[in-house]
């Protein structure tokens, strides 16, 4: 199996990779973690709360969890994602985190070099994914802990940098930097390119001569039919980095594996309407934030239009009301709506959200009052349009229209993958195959154990792709991914060792 070399970098395109991962947030590092050996194993003094989930690991103590029957583990384990391999390692990782617990993991984990599987993870920025680019002064809706990766706990991390740790959420930007700690500190930074931008992967039917020397030496006939077989089906993945002088360089190289981990914040939701790409409307919080930032908004009289109902909004409603710029909030739902996700998180750990969850019930627009000066919310409304002079007009449920100037406009109405890489932009690969991939309604079809796209053989999914929007779960499509990898590994070593000794395969 060839070696990534340090010193090789992408235009190396003669090698044939194992793996090569697309995505270098939180799923990628968690999956280059494990591919490159790390182990967990059942720690000796631990026991888990569940007790037949605990007798079940004390079974195959001897081990790695990697090693075992992860559909055995998982059986009858409940929590808050529909893969079970998700459920299982986050219950090993945070046992009862759901029901308020606190307890330490039950493993502990062990660096074994023989399980190495060369890899690459390539990522348009530095290994952190999203996490890079959400609002510096918001404070994440999971404790720290709960986004932290296998084998470095982020409380013991944080206190190094800071002495006083002010309750248990956090800034975006520190689990940023804590994830590019992650990776240099476990060693994982010799499979990271950053500045990569992958732009086509699709299938190669290699000739069987091409590319790799070593191939050609087997002499016996059936042995070459049946390792034609194993590897004739490569992935060929093109793309290009983006160097110090701001240039382009185009990359081609192959891989066994395909491992998708991009995530779903590339291309945010539009509302589809006239005017929507004026210069005024924004489409994402760094954008609003990079304009309240340049003083664009300071000082103007005409309020910005905020669009959405979820987390997002809200914090771009926090984002502008902290710098005393004028809101109009608009959102389809009604404010009594049970769906809300103001009604799922308690007051007291999520105060902020709250406040703007008691603005947009108690500073609603009526007909007969004007526009309140800070902030006027308007449920079971929609925005008709955006006009070249700055205005909007908006709808409400019963058909009434309203015009308003603005300053400016942010829709943040959610977001959606962006796998145009793939042949049908990856459609086909999801639940509903004539459907785009969406984290909730449409993910990628995945075996519930392996991963591997039902779709496609040697093409793996894990993160919001497959469903598991919180950090918290997406660790388990790491263990899936490395146990099928590792599994097959293991197969194809024991295939060629027998058949190049006595030439039986
Ligand atoms: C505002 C906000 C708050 C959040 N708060 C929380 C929270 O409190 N707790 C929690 O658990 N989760 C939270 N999340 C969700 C969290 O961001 C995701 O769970 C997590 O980042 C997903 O990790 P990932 O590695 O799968 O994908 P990502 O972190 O999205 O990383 C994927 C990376 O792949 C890159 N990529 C995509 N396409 C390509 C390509 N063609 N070429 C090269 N690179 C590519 C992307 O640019 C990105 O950098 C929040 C999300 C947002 C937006």
């Amino acid at each position: 199996m060839p070696l990534v070399e340090e010193t090789s970098l992408l235009e190396d395109s003669s090698v044939t990779l194992p793996v090569v991962v697309i995505g270098n947030g939180p799923s990628g590092i968690c999956l280059s973690y494990m591919l490159s050996g790390y182990r967990p194993y059942l720690s000796s003094e631990a026991i888990h709360p569940n007790a037949i989930l605990h007798s079940k690991l004390e079974e195959g103590r001897h081990l790695s969890i990697v090693d075992q029957d992860l559909e055995y583990l998982s059986e009858g384990l409940e929590g808050r994602s529909s893969n079970p391999v998700a459920v299982l390692f986050d219950t090993l990782l945070h046992p009862d985190a759901d029901f308020g617990y606190d307890y330490p993991s039950v493993l502990h984990w062990k660096l074994e070099q023989h399980h190495y599987i060369p890899h690459l993870v390539l990522g348009k920025g530095p290994p952190g994914g999203a996490w890079h680019n959400m609002e510096g002064s918001m404070l994440t809706i999971s404790f720290g802990n709960w986004m932290e990766l296998p084998g470095l706990k982020f409380k013991d991390w944080v206190s190094s940098k800071r002495r006083n740790l002010k309750g248990d959420r956090v800034m975006p930007e520190e689990i940023a930097r804590y994830y590019k700690h992650y990776v240099k500190v476990m060693g994982l930074q010799k499979n990271f390119r950053e500045n990569t931008y992958i732009t086509s992967v699709s299938r190669l039917y290699r000739d069987q001569g091409e590319g790799d020397g070593q191939d050609r030496n087997i002499s016996t006939q059936h042995l070459q039919i049946e390792k034609s077989k194993l590897i004739k089906r490569n992935w060929e993945i093109r793309g290009y980095q983006r160097v110090a002088d701001g240039s382009h360089v185009p990359f081609c190289l192959f891989a066994e594996n395909v491992a998708l981990a991009t995530g779903t914040l590339d291309s945010p939701a539009h509302l589809e309407i006239e005017g929507e790409d004026l210069p005024f409307v924004f489409h994402s919080m760094p954008e609003f934030g990079a304009a309240i930032g340049k003083g664009k908004l300071r000082g103007k009289a005409d309020p910005v239009l905020i669009v959405g109902s979820g987390l997002t909004a809200a914090d771009a409603v926090l984002c502008a009301y902290n710098n005393n710029i004028p809101v109009i909030h608009v959102f389809r739902r009604r404010v009594t709506d049970p769906s809300l996700i103001f009604k799922q998180l308690p007051k007291k750990l999520y105060p902020e959200y709250h406040k703007v969850y008691h603005m947009m019930c108690t500073q609603s627009y009526s007909v007969d009052s004007t526009l309140l000066s800070a902030y006027t919310s308007f449920p079971e409304h929609h925005v008709l349009s955006f006009k070249p002079d700055m205005k909007c007009i908006l709808q409400s449920i019963s058909g009434l229209k309203k015009i308003f100037k603005l300053s400016a406009a942010v829709v943040l109405i959610g977001s959606h993958p962006n796998l145009s890489f793939l042949k049908e932009q990856g459609c086909y690969l999801g639940h509903n195959s004539s459907q785009p991939i969406t984290c909730k309604t449409n993910p990628v079809e995945i075996d519930a154990y392996t991963y591997e796209c039902v779709k496609e053989a040697n093409l793996f999914a894990l993160g919001p792709l497959v469903g598991d929007n919180f950090v918290r779960f997406l660790k388990g499509g790491a263990l899936g991914v490395t146990r099928c990898l590792a599994t097959r590994q293991k197969k194809k070593h024991l295939f060629v060792e027998r058949g190049g000794g006595d030439g039986i395969a």
